[in-house]
């Protein structure tokens, strides 16, 4: 077996790589186990040292390692410009917070002296989407590298030359063989390394179907599981929206990366007074987007990830017209070679079919107007997801109804949810469990000791 990039916009061969043999898991589980023993008796100076490195070097090479990242999955050069810069710029964050973070804290109990202190676990199993190749690996690995952990990657297997680049960066940083490893495996080969006593937890960020599978393994082996799943998060449009600001931040909200995150704005739920001015400016906005070749500093939608998303997304959009919704804009897959679909805009859509009950990974944007703020929230609340969501309003009340009324892990007002280095980022119901990022993500894998002297 071997793993393959193709070149999402061009159809092109990009890159292969022959798969690990077990042999070669064996030597590499054996290699993260022993650089866990070595590592956590590191300082947290002497890692931030070189976490500092590897930001440099990615600092000094982003134009090669984007074009690395748009080669391989189509993500515009700009974005993913964007996407090493803030890899690099986490990284320095967590070099110069993990120690705060990390540092014991002392409980006043009836004890002489008592708290937590916050010890590394193990090698961590990473279990990557190709979506954001280089960002969601190193949005865990950070925090949790700087944490004492070593981790070992399986990316997936569309990114190949991003998995390898991954485990490059830190060996020519210096960090320790066995430190981050790259497994280039199949996702059949995921269960028997859990499984594996040397592996002491697993993160997964990607569907809720293989996140189910993951964490059914961990489960059985008693380990500790954090997943990052998939979401249909809902961008309400208020009463007081600002609509100059709103749409524009409607149209990035869900065209961000060819429109496959996981937290781009999917659902758009409007309040029926501002129906006919936010779907009229929304749509035009849309079919404007200049759709093409991401290598072109103009494009802002480029192709999706692969045929086979691109008929799911296709499938998705037809089955919901065929059964009574209205694409405003869009609606069919563009016929030029490449993988690429066009901003869409549907509206009517009926709840049971395809795209009014299943997550859009693409540029597909559903609209439904309610008739207030309340029934918005309810609206949005009617999912199995949990993942983001957002307000655009200019009111206070109308902000603080939505942050306290949406069932989901982080809310946004007035901006794209995103996920930054300060703030904790993760999900509720089928979007997942566990938080990456800020206090919780570095002490997400971390055995929470308390210590207790009478
Ligand atoms: P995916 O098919 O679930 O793949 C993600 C990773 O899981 C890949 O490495 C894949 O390996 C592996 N995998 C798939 N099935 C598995 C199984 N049964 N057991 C073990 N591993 C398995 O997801 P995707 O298509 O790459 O990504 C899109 C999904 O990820 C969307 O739902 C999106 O919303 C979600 N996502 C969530 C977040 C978040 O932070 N919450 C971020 C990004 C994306 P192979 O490539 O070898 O199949």
């Amino acid at each position: 077996m071997s793993f393959t990039a193709i070149n999402p916009a061009t159809e092109e061969f990009v890159a292969e790589f022959d798969a690990h043999s077990d042999e070669d898991v064996e030597r590499a589980l054996a290699h993260a186990a022993s650089a866990f023993e070595a590592w956590r008796a590191t300082s947290v100076p002497d890692r931030a040292h070189l976490m500092i490195r590897a930001a440099e070097l990615l600092e000094s090479e982003i134009p090669v390692v984007a074009e690395l990242l748009t080669s391989e999955m189509g993500k515009t050069f700009t974005s993913a410009k964007g996407e090493v810069a803030k890899c690099a710029m986490t990284m320095r964050y967590y070099a110069e917070h993990a120690e705060a973070m990390l540092k014991d804290e002392n409980v006043s109990t009836s004890g002489s002296r008592s708290g937590i202190r916050y010890d590394p676990i193990g090698a961590v199993l990473a279990v990557m989407p190709w979506n954001y190749p280089l960002w969601q690996f190193i949005r865990v690995a950070a925090p949790t590298v700087m944490a004492g952990n070593v981790m070992v990657l399986k990316h997936a297997s569309n990114v190949p030359g991003c998995a390898k680049f991954i485990e490059d960066l830190f060996t020519r940083s210096g960090f320790p063989k066995g430190v981050v490893t790259t497994l280039f495996v199949s996702h059949d080969q995921v269960p028997r390394i859990i499984a594996d006593p040397r592996i002491a937890a697993v993160t997964l960020t990607g569907s809720d179907r293989a996140g189910r599978s993951v964490a059914e393994v961990a489960g059985q082996h008693l380990k500790k599981s954090v997943l990052e799943l998939g979401g249909s998060d809902p961008f309400i449009v208020a009463s007081s929206a600002d609509m100059d600001a709103t749409v524009p931040m409607a149209v990035t909200a869900r065209l961000q990366n060819n429109g496959q995150s996981c937290i781009a704005s999917k659902r758009f739920i409007v309040v029926r007074e501002r129906a006919d001015e936010f779907i009229e400016r929304f749509v035009a906005a849309m079919a404007a987007v200049p759709t093409g070749d991401p290598m072109d500093p103009a494009t802002v939608l480029g192709p999706v990830v692969s045929r086979s998303q691109l008929d799911e997304l296709t499938a998705q959009v037809a089955d919901s017209v065929a059964r009574g919704a209205v694409a405003l804009t869009g609606g069919a897959p563009l016929e030029r070679r490449g993988y690429y679909f066009p901003a869409t805009v549907l509206t009517n859509v009926p709840t049971g079919t395809r795209a009014g009950c299943e997550e859009l990974f693409g540029p597909v944007a559903v609209v439904e107007v309610v008739e207030d703020l309340d029934a918005a929230i309810a609206f949005a609340n009617d999912t199995p997801w949990g993942l983001g969501g957002a307000i655009h309003a200019t009111d206070q009340k109308e902000i603080d109804a939505a942050i306290a009324g949406l069932d989901v892990g982080m809310v946004f007002a007035n901006s794209l949810v995103a996920s930054m280095p300060e703030l904790p980022f993760g999900g509720t119901k089928d979007s997942g469990f566990g938080r990456e990022l800020g206090e919780f993500g570095v002490r997400e894998f971390t055995n929470v000791k308390t210590f207790f002297v009478a």
